[in-house]
């Protein structure tokens, strides 16, 4: 990188923040995408005339709002509701709801605008958004979840639509919560459309989306292992969070002959050096999804260690898949990781790295397949889910699993393509960065001033 482009990067992230103060991982996401496309932007003139950048990185609109509801005691709670609608170049507005406390504008922006590009890898039509809330589900009864998706929805139908805006699951939604969600929206709105993606089967939901996160991270490991000619079989992998992703990924390196021994939860992490097998991950099923429990439960019912407080990144294993939430791997972890023996992470969290950490992954010159290409299964599924709500028929398990093989190999081309340095290492950091921006650009370039 040239020394006037990095004081053009300075000057503009400069600009960035003091125009959205106090939104650090915004301007984290922000800066990892201006820094890969750099050399890409002094080399195609036409975008820094258009300013696309500059209008990239501003929502095309931001809506908050308030939502009330009473719990099971009678009393009135209130929390903030939020949707994001970051960019529409390409399609209509899409992306997952996040429920949890930690939820924040800075933290949704940060989502929407990684989703715009993510989306655009997939190569269908679709825009990028990302909403949600800081209400926290935990040891909240199911009429408790239900009362607020009602009130969440009561506001938010109004902002969404299947030619609009089309919201999914993210931490803290799942199918429970898109159930009451979409409820409430057909109720309002009495049409049954494919407003929302991740629904059940007997509503709209397509076969493979609960997979297809984690299956489709798995999926892009294999596509950059394949480079080095490596495959998972007899692999030891090391998985972080224990929701949605993360089951279906230990799902899939299983099928794959490889052997997971971690998982966690924002309370710890539990290590099992015989390996998370099938029976055991139908236990880990019940025990998140059914019981709504904690991944310490796992460590007494099959007498392993389980680690209070910690993150699974000190134990041994190939291969990493990061997969509970942003910024889990900081850049000691990433140094530990490397010094024993990793040499593969891909992520199936959302900016699950550090800057730093990235950094040493990519000075290290090990495989490392970042959020915005790796777990972009999720939403190329929720796509096939509008695309069979549109046509009102369901693919085959087979169909949808076989297509989402093909998008996952489909963005690994991309990331090769435009990630390819002159000594044949391939930065899939740049690869994702630039091939996720050439679509939405030039999308932007033909609309004009929009
Ligand atoms: P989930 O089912 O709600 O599971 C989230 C997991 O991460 C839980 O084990 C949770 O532990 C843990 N976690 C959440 N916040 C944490 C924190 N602050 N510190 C430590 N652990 C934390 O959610 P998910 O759908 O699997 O999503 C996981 C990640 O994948 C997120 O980064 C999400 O954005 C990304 N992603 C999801 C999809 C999708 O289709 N679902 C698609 C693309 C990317 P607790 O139970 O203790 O909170």
């Amino acid at each position: 990188m040239s020394h006037t482009s990095s004081l053009g990067i300075n000057a503009f992230m400069a600009e960035l923040k003091a125009k959205n103060p106090a939104e650090p991982e915004f301007h984290q996401a922000v800066h990892e995408v201006v820094e890969s496309l750099d050399e890409f932007l002094d080399e195609n003139p036409k975008y820094k005339h258009a300013r696309i950048l500059e209008r990239i990185v501003e929502p095309e609109r931001i809506i908050m709002f308030r939502v009330p509801w009473i719990n099971d005691k009678g009393e009135m709670c209130v929390n903030r509701g939020y949707r994001i609608e970051m960019n529409s170049a390409i399609g209509p507005y899409k992306g997952g709801l996040r429920f949890h406390p930690t939820v924040n504008l800075g933290i949704l922006k940060f989502l929407a605008f990684e989703q715009v590009f993510k989306n655009s890898l997939t190569t269908l039509p679709m825009g990028g958004g990302k909403g949600g809330s800081d209400f926290d589900p935990k040891g909240k009864s199911d009429n408790e979840v239900m009362r607020f998706c009602q009130s969440f929805m009561t506001e938010l139908y109004r902002h969404i639509g299947p030619n609009t805006d089309v919201p999914a699951g993210d931490i803290g939604v799942g199918g429970r919560e898109i159930g009451f969600l979409y409820g409430q929206f057909k109720r309002i709105k009495n049409e049954f459309t494919g407003v929302l993606t991740g629904k059940g089967l007997n509503y709209g939901g397509s076969l493979i989306r609960p997979e297809a996160t984690g299956y489709g991270n798995v999926y892009f490991a294999q596509e950059m292992l394949k480079t080095r000619n490596e495959t998972f079989k007899n692999k030891t992998v090391l998985i972080s969070g224990s929701g949605n992703v993360a089951q279906f990924s230990v799902e899939k390196v299983n099928d794959l002959g490889g052997k997971v021994v971690t998982l966690s939860d924002s309370n710890g992490y539990i290590f099992d050096p015989d390996g998370i097998d099938g029976d055991k991950l139908k236990y880990v099923m019940y025990l998140k999804n059914v019981k709504r429990g904690r991944i310490k439960e796992y460590a007494e019912k099959f007498g392993v260690k389980y680690v209070e407080n910690e993150r699974p990144w000190k134990e041994k294993g190939e291969i990493a898949l990061p997969s509970a939430t942003q910024n889990e791997i900081n850049e000691i972890e990433a140094i530990t990781l490397v010094q024993n023996g990793c040499y593969c992470v891909s992520e199936g969290a959302n900016m699950p790295s550090t800057p730093e950490a990235i950094h040493t992954f990519i000075e290290k010159g090990i495989l490392f397949g970042p959020g915005k290409a790796a777990n972009a299964g999720g939403v190329a599924v929720s796509g096939l889910e509008m695309t069979q709500n549109s046509m009102r028929l369901n693919w085959t398990r087979e169909e949808v699993d076989n297509r989402l093989q093909i998008i996952m190999q489909n963005i690994h081309h991309t990331c090769s393509e435009y990630g390819k340095k002159d000594s044949g290492f391939i930065n899939y950091v740049d690869g994702a960065n630039i091939g996720g921006f050439v679509k939405v650009a030039d999308a932007m370039l033909s609309q004009g001033a929009v």
